[in-house]
């Protein structure tokens, strides 16, 4: 799923046709042989490099595959065979697919958003009331995204530029929907935490400079639907 997630990501960030073609070097443009496409181990083996020219393959690739089998083995100790563990893995994929496309390119492919939404009405069909499903997934998404759309116009009309990409706002609600309310109040706390930490890490605190903020929303929605829950119960807890 990481090889194929990377591949997708590639293809989207530079127009290529999603299922045609096999795989190849961005440098060259060598086709790639099986040998040469092993998760984590290929990259390990060649140091980094293309086996045909030598070019220098990013780091992301194989950091993106591991990340990916983290993310699917901790969704799946977490949830089991569930519903919702496979509600978790779709998010979560279409999410890293974003998150390189973003780092790379700096904005979201509106086909991973659709597929986001696709896949989460799919989803609430086989739950045991569909229709209370969906609209619970609806109103926590738009808790979310109407009230940020509503500060970022403003402060776009005070600053004078674009202050959030709007791709950052449609993959909020997109990946809203896969969460009630108060989950997407902790997910918006968190992603902001991280894209700051991210920020300083990256150096790219500067104001004004764009910031990717998808990675930081991939990164926030892993971390609540691991621990969303624990830390709601554990913060509503001091209080009651
Ligand atoms: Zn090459």
């Amino acid at each position: 799923m990481g090889s194929f997630l990377n591949c997708l990501a590639w293809r989207l960030a530079h127009g290529e046709a999603v299922s045609k073609g096999r795989s190849h070097c961005p440098a060259c443009g060598h086709t790639l042989a099986a040998r040469d496409l092993i998760p984590l181990f290929s990259w390990l083996l060649l140091r980094g490099r293309c086996r045909y020219c030598g070019g220098r393959i990013s780091p992301r690739y194989p950091a993106a595959e591991l990340v990916t089998a983290l993310a699917y083995v901790s969704v799946a100790a977490r949830y089991g065979l569930t519903l919702d563990a496979l509600r978790g893995l779709v998010l979560l994929s279409l999410l890293i697919a974003a998150s390189l496309v973003d780092l790379e390119e700096g904005w979201i492919p509106d086909r991973l958003v659709l597929a986001g939404i696709g896949a989460f009405v799919l989803l609430a069909l086989p739950d045991a009331a569909p229709l209370a499903a969906l609209g619970r997934g609806l109103f926590g998404a738009l808790a979310v995204t109407l009230p940020l759309l509503a500060l970022v116009l403003l402060a776009d009309r005070l600053l004078g530029r674009e202050t959030m990409g709007g791709g950052d706002i449609k993959l909020l609600f997109m990946l809203g929907l896969y969460f009630d309310w108060k989950l997407n109040l902790l997910l918006l706390i968190a992603a902001c935490l991280l894209g700051l930490g991210l920020a300083l890490i990256l150096g790219r605190a500067r104001p004004g400079a764009p910031f990717p903020f998808g990675p930081a929303l991939a990164a926030a929605a892993w971390f609540v639907l691991l621990a969303g829950r624990g830390v709601l119960d554990w913060y509503l807890g001091l209080f009651f």
